[in-house]
């Protein structure tokens, strides 16, 4: 990576924070594109003053305008997370949509490198487990988490219609449950939700009865894994993510535990189309890339926790 320019969009975002951060420090120059909808300047605040890093505020729906060379394009801008995308299904679908081809559009005039952030939600409620990249998915077209679902297999066929017709050297990855520091206090995923939750001495709301299950991957896993994908030259897609899958009952169990917190669990009605199970196949990734996740879920909770407690001290905490 070292003196390559390279593009990312949702840069601003959690994922898209710890990318440009891993980038800068791979001798990359970095030109972050963000519209801040659900990113936030404070990701990128400690990059800001870095020479070879540069934020452009623009919505990738509109264009994604950046000129002059550039060798990589990692293409992250989206809402990504359940509460937002239902607040903003149109926005959703948009950036998925149009914002995905204003990207490869980027990638194609410049003849740089693309990588696609993809999800597992494309896998739906998924009929197969572990999901292979072969699966197809079981996604429910019309139901509220389509918005999400959709406009990301939208943005798959997209990518791939590009390589294919264009010869744009493009390429998917399959992005599985990922967290840690800087995740949206806010945004009702899982991990900062039960964290603040135990830290709080409040209830954990579990939902449903807790046996759906998810895999969870330590952030600087999964931007090491995009990183390698996107260098590889492979057109995917290809699965990042954790393989120790635990039930959200469990993982309830784990955060009450490691913040030695006296909360209790409360259930709470399980959202439409909430996938029973979700656990990546990684033979491509380790085959292809030869990379797995390293983080045990212990240390990466852990690490979680600290931060989210120093977000919760009364210097970040708003006036
Ligand atoms: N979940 C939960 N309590 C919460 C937030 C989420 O039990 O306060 C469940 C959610 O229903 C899902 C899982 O945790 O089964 C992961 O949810 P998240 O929104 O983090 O990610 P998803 O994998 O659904 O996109």
């Amino acid at each position: 990576m070292d003196g390559a320019r390279v593009v990312v969009t949702g840069g601003a975002g959690f994922l898209g924070s710890w990318l440009c951060e891993r980038l800068l420090g791979d001798g990359a120059a970095v030109v972050c594109v963000d519209s801040l909808v659900t990113g936030a300047r404070t990701n990128v605040a400690p990059l800001v003053d870095h020479p070879r890093f540069t934020f452009v505020a623009a919505d990738v729906c509109e264009g994604v305008p950046v000129d002059g060379a550039v060798d990589r394009v990692f293409h992250l801008a989206s809402v990504a997370s359940p509460v937002h995308y239902l607040r903003l299904p149109l926005e959703t679908l948009r950036s998925g949509s149009l914002g995905t081809t204003h990207a490869l559009d980027l990638a194609e005039r410049t003849g740089a490198r693309f990588l696609l952030a993809s999800t597992s939600e494309v896998y739906g409620d998924p009929l197969e487990h572990p999901q292979h990249e072969s699966y197809w998915g079981n996604v429910n077209p019309i139901g509220p988490r389509s918005v999400y679902d959709e406009a990301k297999r939208f943005a798959e066929a997209t990518t791939a219609a590009y390589r294919r017709s264009l010869g744009t050297d493009a390429t998917i990855a399959r992005i599985f449950n990922t967290y840690g520091p800087r995740m949206a206090l806010a945004d009702g995923r899982v991990v900062p939700a039960f964290v603040q939750q135990a830290l709080a001495g409040e209830p954990l709301t579990v939902a449903g009865d807790g046996s759906q299950t998810r895999s969870l991957c330590w952030v600087a896993d999964t931007v090491d894994g995009l990183v390698r994908l996107g260098e590889s030259g492979f057109p995917g897609p290809v699965n990042i993510g954790g393989d120790a899958e635990v039930t959200v009952l469990e993982l309830a169990r784990t955060i009450i535990d490691l913040t030695g917190s006296s909360s209790t669990i409360e259930h709470v009605p399980l959202p439409q189309d909430d996938p029973r199970v979700r656990r990546p196949d990684l033979a491509e990734a380790e085959g292809l890339l030869g990379w797995r996740p390293r983080t045990p879920l212990r240390e990466g909770l852990i690490r979680t926790i600290e931060w989210v407690a120093a977000q919760r001290r009364p210097e970040h905490l708003p006036a």
